[in-house]
């Protein structure tokens, strides 16, 4: 089983408004409100490949439990602790064009005796899984150490952790003495952790990935949207390329990227199998309205044009 964390999970609701009048009343018919946060995103399409997965987080009020009623209804095991502070919503406005205005509230803001209990809570899950994702940001209250405590408890257990965030609580974990297994940023989330505007030129990746600061994570998967993936395995270089395909909404592929890659990890494949894994699912999410969601009818078609390459 795959455990997928998100400690600051949403309702994600989605307004679809053509023409928004700024100062004005906006009126609109078509509304969805969904399950979401970048976790959720993971476990869905985990649970879209058929596999098992247990969602995991912190949630709270009738919010909370809104998502978890959902992710029932979609047949996703889940187990999050709660909290007496709402859970928050986050909101998109689709206007014309594919052009949108979003509006995320911050969410709860926990305290020591929350951190506490999640530990105890995430110990007891570790036991049951082979692989753990984190994705998405820390809750307001909580440590910027706190995925590094959740590294700690994992390496305990010697289960592999893929961590998906960006920023301050991805530079902590690089600190840290407990390093995930594998790490997803996107190239404009590398050249922040790096200081650099990378455009993608492999000397330059090959240079920024040999960087002491990422000693001990076995797997970076650097995502490149249409262009694939270039990717560090221990101490060798990989890159990836996809066909182009019609694409819908890619919004959550880095999400479905790593629920791939989870999923091809716990069946302990090459990394040539878990990559084209990780790739078909990106590109699947592309082509489907709804964030976080897949198709798996040409998962095969797809997966078979995915170009993993071992590069000197
Ligand atoms: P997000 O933040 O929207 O979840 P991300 O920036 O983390 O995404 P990307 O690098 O955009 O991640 O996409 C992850 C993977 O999804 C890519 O490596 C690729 O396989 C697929 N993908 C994304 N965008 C496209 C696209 N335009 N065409 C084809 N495949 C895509």
């Amino acid at each position: 089983m795959i455990l997928a964390v998100t400690l600051n999970p949403s309702v994600d609701i989605a307004y679809s408004i053509a023409h928004f009048a700024l100062d004005d009343v906006n009126r609109t018919k078509e509304v969805s409100k969904t399950a979401g946060g970048k976790g959720l995103n993971v476990a869905r399409v985990i649970h879209l490949l058929g596999k098992n997965v247990l969602a995991t987080g912190i949630v709270g009020g009738e919010l909370g439990g809104f998502m978890e009623r959902q992710l029932s209804n979609d047949g996703i095991a889940h187990e999050f602790l709660q909290t007496d502070q709402p859970s928050r919503n986050c909101i998109a406005i689709l206007h014309d064009d594919g052009k949108q205005t979003e509006i995320l509230e911050a969410g709860p803001t926990l305290g020591g005796q929350e951190a506490q209990q999640f530990l105890q809570h995430f110990k007891h899950q570790v036991e049951q899984v082979s692989v753990v994702t984190i994705s998405g940001s820390l809750p307001l209250g909580l440590p910027i150490n706190f995925y590094c405590q959740l590294l700690a408890i994992a390496a305990e257990k010697q289960v592999k952790v893929l961590l998906d965030c960006s920023g301050p609580a991805l530079e902590a974990t690089l600190k840290s003495k407990y390093k995930p297994y594998l790490i997803k940023p996107n190239l404009s989330e590398l050249s922040q952790i790096v200081e650099k505007n990378l455009n993608g030129d492999i000397q330059e990746l090959k240079a920024v990935l040999k960087d002491e600061r990422f000693t001990g994570i076995a797997c970076m998967v650097i995502s490149m949207g249409a262009q694939g993936a270039f990717v560090k395995y221990h101490d060798a270089f990989y890159q990836v390329e996809i066909p182009k395909i019609e694409v819908v909404n890619p919004v959550g592929s880095g999400d479905a990227t790593v629920a791939g890659l989870a999923v091809a990890i716990s069946e302990g494949k090459t990394i040539e199998a878990i990559l084209a894994t990780a790739m078909t699912t990106g590109m699947l999410n592309t082509m489907e309205a709804q964030t976080g969601y897949i198709s798996i009818t040409h998962f095969d078609a797809y997966y078979q044009q995915v170009k993993v390459t071992k590069i000197d």
